[in-house]
């Protein structure tokens, strides 16, 4: 698979037997339809993202850019949990992609601020 931000290789990475693809070079993660959600609930999961937070960020300003399943073009979304964190998302096979660093921090929304929000949900 060819990374959408920077079209280098995305290597296949198994996690608990769930299998996502990191970019070789800019690290960013490519989940297949709701594997980020699954991942999101296994404890450990955010070793799979190397979190290097400076190419994050740079890859965070592409937004313009194709599903490499598909190649249509992904949408922009932000996580509803977590305002700061955008990812761009397949509007064909729901597959999303989140830069260097995002995955770790959506994760750890789980153990810091979950109890919090589901609180205030149920207002
Ligand atoms: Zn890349
Ligand atoms: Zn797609």
């Amino acid at each position: 698979m060819q990374c959408p931000k920077c079209k280098q290789y995305m290597k296949a990475i198994v996690y608990e037997g769930i299998e996502v693809n990191r970019c070789t070079n800019c690290y960013g993660l490519w989940f297949d339809s709701f594997e980020q959600e699954d991942l999101k609930k296994l404890s450990g999961a955010e070793v799979i993202d190397i979190a290097d937070v400076d190419i994050g960020r740079k890859q965070n300003l592409k937004t313009e850019i194709r599903c490499p399943v598909d190649h249509v073009e992904m949408i922009q979304e932000t996580d509803r949990q977590q305002a700061h964190i955008q990812f761009e998302r397949c509007p064909e096979c729901q597959g999303v992609y989140f830069d260097s660093g995002e995955f770790r921090d959506y994760k750890n929304f789980t153990i810091g601020e979950f109890f919090r929000y589901y609180f205030r949900k149920g207002d």
